[in-house]
């Protein structure tokens, strides 16, 4: 281990205010090691290959991750403020995006919004991206951070959070390259909260945080997605976790889904109940959307499997 940046990454410059930060962070600001605990869990699941990280979604749902967590008693979630102080710490330089240079002179971390309309990503030193691509040296930098920051109580949360995340980033990975489609796949000895964090993960990938019965994509630069993971035939029922026996739907497309008021038909249709026009009822856009194409996945075997969608319209959707 290159113990010059094991000394850096346990030496940065942190906001330390005893009012603001409690004992769970040794009273000071948690921004800086979340959002290298969350780099360290993308280089672990191989989506950082060069000595650039960039302020992607996934980063900022990892560092969202973290801080709900850990919950500080004031400050808002904003990745862009670490993203952009990391600058002081030496093995950092942001890097503009074309015609940009200017407005990096300036604080720009009001918002991810604004740094991402800024800055291209961040370029670390060579040798540190070689530290956190190895999984020992990895590892031997997140136990440096956890204890360094973090009182022992929140260290075991923590390391919880960064552990399940990793299994259930594998757990997605084989949904994903579960090839045969005609088969149900799942591994009902996997602890739920694995098995419900890998098949949202491999359903966001695949739909990209798209509804795909009314096509809304709605996300924030905290960020967090309106879209959820929905199976068409449940888990209880199929213990099918693979993709095709999936959907993304937002909040009220979910519902709908789940309570008959919609389904998907034969040739991948939104389909709408005619409960929905009730007098009880107002559904306003869902009807727009009725016999418009869903928004499916583009690979062949991840299109919602129609036996699935077919055991929908028989015992959920209220014709
Ligand atoms: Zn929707």
């Amino acid at each position: 281990m290159a113990t010059d940046y094991l000394h850096q990454l346990t030496h940065l410059r942190l906001n330390t205010n005893c009012n603001q930060w409690s004992d769970a962070t040794a009273h000071r600001a948690p921004h800086k090691p979340f959002l290298l605990l969350s780099i360290l869990d993308l280089a672990a699941q191989g989506q950082i290959d060069s000595p650039f990280i960039e302020p992607s979604f996934d980063l900022i749902e990892r560092f969202a991750h973290y801080w709900d967590l850990v919950q500080p008693p004031s400050g808002k979630c904003n990745m862009a403020y670490p993203f952009y102080h990391m600058q002081s710490e030496g093995f950092w330089r942001l890097v503009s995006k074309p015609g940009q240079e200017q407005e990096l002179s300036e604080k720009i971390t009001s918002s991810m919004t604004r740094l991402q309309s800024v800055v291209l990503g961040a370029e670390i030193d060579p040798e540190l991206f070689e530290l956190i691509s190895g999984h020992k040296s990895r590892e031997e930098l997140r136990a440096a951070l956890l204890n360094t920051y973090f009182a022992p109580d929140i260290r075991q949360l923590l390391l919880r959070e960064a552990v399940e995340n990793q299994e259930a980033f594998e757990y997605s990975q084989r949904l994903l390259q579960a090839a045969e489609a005609a088969m149900p796949f799942g591994q009902p000895d996997k602890p739920q909260q694995i098995r419900d964090q890998g098949f949202r993960k491999a359903i966001m990938n695949l739909y990209s945080h798209r509804c795909a019965l009314c096509g809304i994509r709605m996300i924030t630069p905290e960020g967090h997605t309106i879209v959820e993971a929905a199976h068409i035939r449940p888990w209880s029922d199929s213990q099918d976790d693979r993709p095709a026996n999936g959907l993304a739907l937002c909040k009220l497309c979910h519902w709908s889904f789940d309570r008959g008021f919609m389904s998907v038909g034969r040739d991948y249709e939104v389909l709408v109940s005619s409960l929905a026009r009730s007098e009880e009822n107002n559904p306003g856009h869902i009807m727009t959307l009725e016999q418009r194409p869903i928004f499916a996945p583009e690979e062949e075997r991840h299109i919602p499997d129609q036996e699935c969608l077919g055991w929908h319209r028989e015992e959920v959707f209220r014709v």
